[in-house]
């Protein structure tokens, strides 16, 4: 719900928030502050009342004076007030503040691509489809990261974490592993340097799986290395788009080397991540088969990225049909919270653990900021899904980044400047949408991907009701998330 009214001397309003209703409760996420409130009868009245229009504050007090103690619904108005679910006539408009950091924001993570290679053609994967950014037909790019590239791109790594006490690296590509003795080097190397930095610092990656050997499986298990799987789901789904050169699927490769993996690397959990198409959005199955099937601990989907037009482009219809799979699941998660049980969709976890901290993004994730992407050639760019495109470079490893252009690029992606998401009321989870996707569809990373709105509010709308049913039935299971950074995702 949000107060487009304006208001007259003396009024009260209603500004922006949400309304949802979870174990028999109502409950408001209030849009500016990204708080999620729960109503008593009192503040539910008083939004009611307000819901028809402004009303003066003393006539609003004498007709729930009725049903209420006065004083009661004096302060409860001065605490809706105070948390921002009403205006008064002399507050400040609700407008979406622009801050934009005064200083360089240490990194996070730095995604490297140690090479745009892969020993697979999925049918939609960026690096091959309309979006391709990478162009290695006229050598411009290597297609293998060097091994004093993936150094420089270390002390690059340690010297934009600034204070942080530590630094994330994440290696992808193309396929990862094709470029494995680069990997192996550079983290004996990257550990050697933040040893002597003072820093921690800890390493990711993201592989199809057909590479991995049992010396590969050896070195990711003794160094603790985070490995997320990029797998579509059982055999017939996976081997519709993730297929070799020769159009052969991937599954039977890969399997037992996942299997393998699952079973040697037990010092970090490994998690899946699906790319959903149009053929392939049997969310429950995929989960099912991921996880009881091959072991995974977690999973993630992510509808494919794709201007529309393709087979395997998500229609409206289907977006309905994933978001009714998501609620399936994630009623599933909510039955094992309540019993203090894992249960791995990981799009839920990650919600759920976005809405505890309450942060309102005015940026939709990291990119360009806690997050950058490495290019094979040093070049650094907003994140690994641009690496290698000329136009979101923003430096280099070996001369540094151009604070200048992070900040042009923080004002011109500001969600402040997305006219339509200023009065939408997921823009704290959401912010506009994935900047590649956006350049994908509108050709465009400045404009919010309105073509997903629908799906996005429908799916936080979820989080808020299984988020509401924690807070009231088992609010330990949320403490999970008091001390838990927001990672930057690598998608
Ligand atoms: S892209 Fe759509 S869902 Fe996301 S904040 Fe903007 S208007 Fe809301
Ligand atoms: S959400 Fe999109 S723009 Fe942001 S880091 Fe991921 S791929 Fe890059």
């Amino acid at each position: 719900m949000i107060a487009s009214t304006s208001l007259s001397a003396g009024q009260i309003g209603l500004r922006e928030f949400h309304s949802f209703e979870a174990a028999g409760r109502r409950f408001v996420y209030l849009v500016p502050s990204a708080a999620v409130f729960a109503l008593d009868d009192c503040s539910a009245a008083v939004l009611e009342s307000l819901a028809h229009g402004p009303r003066a504050e003393d006539e609003l007090t004498r007709d729930l004076a009725e049903r209420f103690d006065a004083a009661d619904v004096t302060s409860t108005i001065a605490e809706l007030h105070r948390v921002r679910a009403l205006g008064r006539a002399d507050g400040a408009p609700a407008s979406v503040p622009k801050i934009i950091p005064l200083q360089p924001v240490p990194l996070q993570t730095l995604v490297v691509n140690v090479t745009n290679q892969c020993n697979l053609s999925c049918t939609y994967c960026y690096e091959y489809g309309e979006d391709k950014i990478v162009d290695t037909e006229n050598g411009r790019q290597p297609k293998f990261m060097s091994e004093a590239t993936a150094r420089d791109a270390i002390e690059f790594a340690l010297r934009e974490s600034r204070d942080n006490p530590r630094a994330h690296i994440t290696f992808f590509g193309g396929e990862t592993l094709m470029n494995f003795p680069v990997l192996k080097s550079t983290i004996g190397y990257a550990r050697r340097r933040a040893a002597e930095a003072g820093k921690e610092i800890d390493f990711s990656l993201t592989t199809n799986a057909t590479l991995l050997r049992p010396d590969v499986i050896e070195f990711l298990a003794e160094e603790r290395v985070g490995v997320t799987i990029s797998i579509d789901g059982p055999e017939e789904m996976q081997d519709k788009f993730r297929v070799f050169n020769n159009g052969a699927g991937s599954y039977a490769m890969a399997a037992p080397k996942i299997k393998a993996l699952l079973a040697r690397h037990r010092s970090r959990p490994i998690g899946a991540r699906v790319t959903l198409t149009r053929q392939t959005l049997d969310v429950r199955r995929i989960y099912r088969h991921l996880t009881d099937e091959l072991g995974f601990w977690e999973v993630g989907f992510a509808p494919v990225t794709t201007a529309p037009g393709r087979d395997y482009a998500i229609s409206d219809g289907g977006f309905d049909h994933l978001l009714s799979q998501f609620r399936d699941l994630a009623a599933e998660y909510l039955d094992a919270a309540l019993q203090n049980r894992h249960h791995g969709f990981s799009n839920i976890r990650e919600t759920l653990q976005e809405i505890h901290h309450g942060h309102a993004k005015a940026y939709p994730c990291g990119a360009g900021l806690g997050l950058m992407g490495v290019s094979t050639d040093g070049n650094v760019a907003l994140c690994h899904r641009f690496a290698g495109s000329d136009d979101h470079t923003l430096g280099t490893v070996r001369d540094g980044v151009s604070w200048e252009q992070q900040q042009a690029f923080l004002e011109t992606h500001h969600v402040s400047s997305k006219t339509d998401c200023t009065t939408c009321w997921a823009r704290p989870i959401c912010a506009g949408g994935c900047y590649h996707e956006a350049h994908t569809r509108y050709g465009e990373t400045t404009r919010p991907n309105l073509h997903y709105c629908e799906w996005i509010r429908g799916w936080t709308h979820t989080c808020l009701e299984i988020y509401g049913e924690l807070a009231e039935r088992n609010p330990a299971f949320l403490r999970q998330f008091d001390d838990e950074d927001v990672a930057e995702k690598v998608s």
